[in-house]
C-alpha cells in the first residue's frame, strides 16, 4: 500500500493509507501537487487544467498549450459538491493543482513536461488516482463514468462533449458511425455494447448526453440540433483516451466548457452544476441501469422542456 500525505478535515496534515479513508477526504501527491477526493459513486470527475501552483522548482513547459482553463477546478469542486447534495454521496474527484504551465496533465509524455522529475511524478500521481478512482467505481457498481473537465475559448458558446471523434468523424453518416471501426475508438464503446441504443443514438440522439443539456438551457454538441460540430472542435484527449477502456468496464467523455454564462461566476458555475448533476442522473438513469446515487430505479427519464438557466434580464450581457 502506498503512504500518502492526507488532509483530514480541518486542515491538518497527516499521512495515512487511501484505503483508510473513507468518501469525501483527499488524499495528495507528493508536494500536494495532485489531489484525489475519494468517492462512493459510479461518477469520477477529473480536472487537469485547472491548477494554479507554480512552484519555481519545476521549470515552464516551453511547448504546446500552457494556459490554464481557468476556474474548472472550482467549477469541477462545485459539481462534487452539488452532487453530494443531491445524492449524500461522493463523487471520485481528482485534482491536478500545477498550473500547465508546469505540468499538462492531459498530454502522453513527453509533451506534458519539461523533463522534471518531480512533474513527472504528479503526471503519474494524476492519473494513477484516476485509475483507481475508476477501479472503485468499476468495483462497486460494475462501471466507472468519468468527466475529463475543461474549458474551452472557441466562439462559439457551447459546451463541447469528446467522444473520441473528432468533426469530421462525426459529419460521416450514421451507418458508419455504428459501424466496428467508429465503436471501437469511442469512448462510450462500453455503453455501445451493453446498450439498446446505437453509437449514433447514443452520441447525438433524443438520450444523449448533449440533448439532456440542450433541454435545460446549455447549449451542446455533439447534439439534436448539432450532430456535427463546427470547427474548432474538442474531440477528446489523452486522458478519456487512456482510461475510457471498455475492456476494464470504463466509459465517459470529455467535457469542455465554454467560459461565459457558465463557468466565469460561482453563481453561473453552481447553475450549471445542478442543470450537469440532473442531465447525468437521467443519462445514467436510462443507459447505465442507475441513477447519479449508484441506485437502481424504475424511473424513466424524460428530458425536461427546453428553458434558459439564467434570467432573462442577463440573457443579453456581453461574454
Ligand atoms: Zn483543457
Amino acid at each position: 500500500m502506498r503512504l500518502m500525505c492526507v488532509m483530514m478535515i480541518g486542515g491538518m496534515v497527516l499521512c495515512g493509507h487511501a484505503e483508510d479513508l473513507g468518501p469525501g477526504k483527499s488524499v495528495f501527491g507528493q508536494h500536494n501537487f495532485t489531489e484525489y477526493s475519494l468517492g462512493e459513486l459510479p461518477l469520477i470527475i477529473a480536472a487537469p487544467h485547472g491548477g494554479r501552483l507554480t512552484p519555481g522548482e519545476i521549470p515552464d513547459r516551453t511547448s504546446g498549450v500552457r494556459d490554464i482553463d481557468a476556474n474548472t477546478q472550482e467549477l469541477a469542486r462545485t459539481i462534487a459538491a452539488v452532487v453530494h447534495e443531491r445524492t449524500g454521496k461522493h463523487i471520485h474527484l481528482v485534482i491536478c493543482r500545477l498550473h500547465r504551465s508546469k505540468l499538462d496533465a492531459n498530454r502522453d509524455l513527453p509533451e506534458a513536461l519539461q523533463g522534471n522529475a518531480q512533474a513527472e511524478k504528479a503526471w503519474r500521481e494524476h492519473h494513477d488516482f484516476i485509475g483507481q478512482a475508476c477501479a472503485a467505481a468499476v468495483k462497486q457498481f460494475g462501471v466507472a463514468f468519468l468527466i475529463d473537465l475543461h474549458g474551452h475559448g472557441h466562439a462559439d458558446p457551447r459546451v463541447e462533449l469528446g467522444y473520441l471523434h473528432d468533426a469530421d468523424a462525426l459529419a460521416d453518416s450514421d451507418e458508419a458511425l455504428n459501424g466496428p471501426a467508429y465503436v471501437k475508438a469511442s469512448s462510450l464503446r462500453w455503453m455501445v455494447e451493453r446498450g439498446e441504443l446505437s453509437h449514433t443514438e447514443l452520441l447525438r440522439g433524443g438520450q444523449s448526453l448533449g440533448s439532456l443539456l440542450e433541454a435545460r438551457g446549455y447549449p451542446a454538441t455533439p447534439s439534436p440540433r448539432m450532430p456535427v460540430p463546427t470547427e474548432p472542435y474538442f474531440r477528446g484527449g489523452y486522458t478519456v483516451s487512456r482510461h475510457c477502456d471498455a475492456a476494464n468496464h470504463v466509459t465517459g467523455l470529455q467535457i469542455e466548457a465554454n467560459r461565459p454564462r457558465l463557468r466565469d461566476t460561482a453563481e453561473n458555475r453552481l447553475r450549471f452544476a445542478h442543470v450537469l448533476a440532473a442531465a447525468l442522473d437521467d443519462f445514467f438513469t436510462m443507459h447505465l441501469g442507475f441513477g447519479l446515487d449508484g441506485q437502481k430505479s424504475m424511473r424513466t427519464a424524460i428530458p425536461v422542456t427546453r428553458q434558459s438557466p439564467w434570467p432573462v434580464s442577463q440573457s443579453s450581457t456581453k461574454r
